[in-house]
C-alpha cells in the first residue's frame, strides 16, 4: 500500500487572523505544505515554516481557476510527498466549504485525515457587526442557508420561500448575487417586508462593511453602497440590534498599511491594533541571514582588536549576539568594547542583551552617527560594523575621510517576500495611512508600479529621514516622519496626526 502523510482540514476562521484556533496555529507551524483559499487571511501564512510549500487553491491555471476535482487531486498529490498537509479553508471547513467532498476523496484514497473546526463567518461576521444570532425574547434559533445552489447556478433555491416560515434568524451565505430574488421569495413566502435585514461584507477583516435595512429596501441600499461578496445576509429581528463594542479606541476605524520585516510588522501591528486600528500587511520584507561567514567569525574570534562596535539596526544587534552564542563566545570578551547605536530602537535592543549604548546620536541618521563617531573615536581605535548589505555608504565615507580604521562586515540582507499576494487596487485606495520602515521597503512596494493615483488620499508615514529620502525619489513629497525612529515613534506620529485630522470626532 502506498504511504501517505496526514491531511488536516483546518478552519481558518472568517478573516481576522486572531480567530484561528490554537490547534490550527500549531498545525500551520508544523506543516510541510499548505493549500489555502482566497478567504483565508494572508497573516495566517506567516505561521508556516520557511520551507513549507504554499499553494493557492484559487489560482488560475491556463485560463480557468482550479475546479473541486483538481483541488482534491492536489491534496492527494501533496499527501504523497509531504508528512503533514494543511488544507486551510475559510471559516469552518464543513460550512458550505465543500470540505465534505475533500474528505470523501481522502477516504477513497485511504489517506489519514483530521478535521479542525473553525469560526464560521455566519456567526462571526454578524457578531463583529454587533448582531447576536440569537437573543432571548427575540430569536431562539438561527438557520444558515445558501443563497445559491450548485444545481441552480444563478438561481435562488426553491426552498427559499419555505424558509420564510422558519422562526428565528435566517443567515444566508453566498447570497449577494441573488439578493433581489431572495428578498422577493421571502416576502412572497410570508415574511413581513419590514423584517430587519443586515448585510455584512468582508466581516472581521479590515475591509468589513455593513448595511442595515428591511426586506423591502435592503436590495437598493446594498446597490447604492456598492457592497460586494463575500457577505452574509442576516434576516430577522436581531438584525435590528446593535451590540458593537462600547469602547471606542483612539484609532478605531483607521486602516493602516504596513511594510517591513516580520519583527517590525508584528510590533507595529500589536501596538496599532491595541489602539483600535485595522492593520494590513502590504509589503513584507524578509531577513536573509549571512552572519555565518568566515569573515564575521574571524572578527568575533578576535574581538580584542576592536574598540567600538557600531550597530545601525536592531537586526544587526540580534544577529551579532546570536552568532556570538553559536560560537560559544562569552560576553565578558566584550568588556573593553564601546557600543554605538544609530537610534533609540537599536539601543533598546542592545540593552536586552545587558549593554548600554555609549553613543547614540541626537538624530537618527547614518551621517549623524558618523559625525559623532568621528569625534568620539581616538586615532588608534578600530571599529567593527556588522550591518546590512544595503547599509549606508555615507557612514563609511566619513570614516575613510578621517582615516579611522574599521571592518565593515555584511551580516544580513533585506529581501522582498514574494509570497505575499498584492492588495487589490480598491484595497490600496482605502488605506488611511501607509507606513514605511526602511528604504528597502519603499523600493519593494513601488518598484512594480506607480501607485500615486491610488494613494492620493492615503497619508504616507516614514520611520525616519533616510526612508523619507527614498520616498521622495519615488515622487512622494508629503510625508509624515516619526520624531523618534522606532515603533513607538511611528505609533505616536499616526495617533497625533489622526487626532489633528479628525479632531477626536468619530
Ligand atoms: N466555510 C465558510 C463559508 C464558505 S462559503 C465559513 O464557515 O464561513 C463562502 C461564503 O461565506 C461567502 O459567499 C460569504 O457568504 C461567506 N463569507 C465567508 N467569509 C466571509 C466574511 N469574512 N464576511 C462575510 N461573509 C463571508
Amino acid at each position: 500500500m502506498e504511504k501517505y502523510g496526514r491531511v488536516y482540514l483546518v478552519g481558518a476562521g472568517p478573516g481576522d487572523a486572531e480567530l484561528l484556533t490554537l490547534k490550527g496555529k500549531r498545525l500551520l507551524q508544523s506543516c510541510d505544505a499548505v493549500i489555502y483559499d482566497r478567504l483565508a487571511s494572508e497573516k495566517l501564512l506567516e505561521y508556516v515554516k520557511a520551507d513549507c510549500d504554499r499553494i493557492y487553491a484559487g489560482k488560475v491555471v491556463g485560463n480557468h481557476a482550479l475546479g473541486q476535482e483538481e483541488i482534491n487531486q492536489l491534496i492527494i498529490d501533496k499527501a504523497r510527498t509531504c508528512e503533514v498537509v494543511v488544507r486551510l479553508k475559510g471559516g469552518d471547513p464543513f460550512v458550505f466549504g465543500r470540505g465534505g467532498e475533500e474528505v470523501l476523496a481522502l477516504q477513497e484514497e485511504g489517506i489519514p485525515y483530521e478535521i479542525v473546526p473553525g469560526v464560521t463567518s455566519a456567526i462571526a461576521a454578524a457578531a463583529y457587526a454587533g448582531i447576536p444570532v440569537t437573543h432571548r425574547g427575540s430569536s431562539q434559533s438561527f438557520t444558515v442557508i445558501t443563497g445559491h445552489t450548485a444545481e441552480e447556478e444563478e438561481n435562488v433555491p426553491d426552498s427559499m420561500a419555505d424558509m420564510a416560515k422558519i422562526p428565528g434568524t435566517l443567515i444566508i451565505l453566498m447570497g449577494m448575487g441573488n439578493l433581489e430574488g431572495i428578498t422577493e421569495k421571502l416576502i412572497k413566502g410570508g415574511k413581513h417586508p419590514d423584517t430587519p435585514v443586515a448585510v455584512v461584507s468582508n466581516g472581521t477583516t479590515p475591509w468589513q462593511r455593513e448595511v442595515r435595512g428591511s426586506l423591502a429596501d435592503i436590495c437598493n441600499k446594498v446597490k447604492e453602497e456598492g457592497m460586494k461578496a463575500p457577505a452574509i445576509i442576516i434576516i430577522g429581528s436581531v438584525a435590528g440590534l446593535n451590540m458593537k463594542a462600547s469602547i471606542c479606541y483612539p484609532l478605531s476605524g483607521v486602516r493602516i498599511g504596513i511594510t517591513g520585516t516580520k519583527d517590525l510588522r508584528e510590533k507595529l501591528t500589536k501596538q496599532l491594533e491595541e489602539l483600535g486600528a485595522e492593520t494590513i500587511t502590504v509589503g513584507a520584507l524578509e531577513l536573509a541571514d549571512y552572519s555565518e561567514s568566515s569573515e564575521f567569525d574571524q572578527a568575533l574570534q578576535s574581538l580584542e582588536q576592536y574598540h567600538w562596535i557600531v550597530f545601525t539596526s536592531s537586526n544587526a544587534v540580534r544577529l551579532f549576539f546570536q552568532r556570538l552564542k553559536e560560537l560559544t563566545i562569552d560576553h565578558r570578551k566584550l568588556s573593553h568594547i564601546r557600543f554605538a547605536a544609530v537610534g533609540s530602537g537599536t539601543a533598546k535592543v542592545l540593552l536586552e542583551y545587558g549593554f548600554y549604548a555609549d553613543l547614540v546620536p541626537g538624530e537618527y541618521s547614518a551621517i549623524k552617527l558618523a559625525q559623532e563617531l568621528v569625534n568620539a573615536v581616538t586615532p588608534m581605535e578600530k571599529l567593527l560594523i556588522p550591518r546590512a548589505v544595503q547599509g549606508s555608504e555615507e557612514l563609511i565615507k566619513t570614516l575613510q575621510e578621517k582615516n579611522i580604521s574599521y571592518d565593515d562586515i555584511k551580516i544580513y540582507d533585506v529581501l522582498n517576500n514574494p509570497n505575499l499576494t498584492e492588495l487589490s487596487q480598491s484595497q490600496v485606495k482605502q488605506l488611511d495611512y501607509l507606513v514605511f520602515t526602511s528604504s528597502s521597503g519603499v523600493h519593494g512596494f513601488f518598484q512594480s508600479s506607480d501607485k500615486r493615483e491610488l494613494l492620493k488620499d492615503t497619508k504616507i508615514v516614514s520611520i525616519g529621514d533616510a526612508t523619507k529620502k527614498t520616498l521622495n525619489e519615488y515622487g512622494y513629497n508629503i510625508i509624515l516622519t516619526a520624531r523618534e525612529a522606532s515603533v513607538n515613534g511611528i505609533v505616536e506620529c499616526i495617533t497625533e496626526d489622526d487626532r489633528n485630522f479628525r479632531g477626536g470626532n468619530r
